[in-house]
């Protein structure tokens, strides 16, 4: 019981409490800003913050367009595609609750509706010598708990143009 200053003192249930031990992954808490993106994801939706007077695509999600300042920003669904822009393997858990991942794969993704337009994840389904920067991602979801799913990222299964 650490937590002070608490901006949205509303009903403040179950997730945040610490039960048992670190077994569990911590849990993304959505707030003002974030919201429409984890109310999207809990519809397998990649929902990414949008301002409509310049078009930009935001994320992470902000309080105000980085690009004109408007602050009246909403959420449009993006298709999820896109191509690893770098990665990393995770070979130590930073908690416990990693430890059965291990070793894993965090990616910085380049979703493809917008140039620079970076979402860092990790990536599911695919061993470590098989990951290679430009390989085509799509988005996936992971049921954390009933009321979180997490945007995540695998190797595409959609047809390349080509090959
Ligand atoms: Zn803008």
């Amino acid at each position: 019981m650490t937590e002070s200053e608490d901006p949205n003192p509303s009903e403040d249930t179950g997730p945040s409490k610490d039960t048992s031990a670190d077994v569990r992954k911590p849990i993304p808490r959505p707030d003002e800003n974030s919201a429409g993106y984890w109310t999207a994801a809990r519809e397998h939706r990649l929902a990414i913050q949008y301002c409509a007077p310049c078009e930009l695509l935001i994320h992470t999600p902000a309080g105000i367009c980085p690009q004109c300042d408007n602050d009246d920003l909403d959420y449009r669904d993006v298709s999820g595609r896109g191509k690893l822009y770098s990665y990393t393997v995770i070979h130590d858990a930073p908690a416990p609750a990693f430890a059965n991942m291990l070793p894993y794969i965090v990616g910085v993704i380049e979703l493809e509706e917008q140039d620079r337009l970076f979402m860092i994840a990790n990536i599911l389904d695919t061993p470590t010598e098989s990951v290679k920067i430009g390989i085509p991602m799509e988005v996936t979801f992971e049921s954390l708990t009933p009321d979180c799913e997490l945007p995540q990222f695998r190797p595409a299964h959609f047809n390349t143009t080509g090959d």
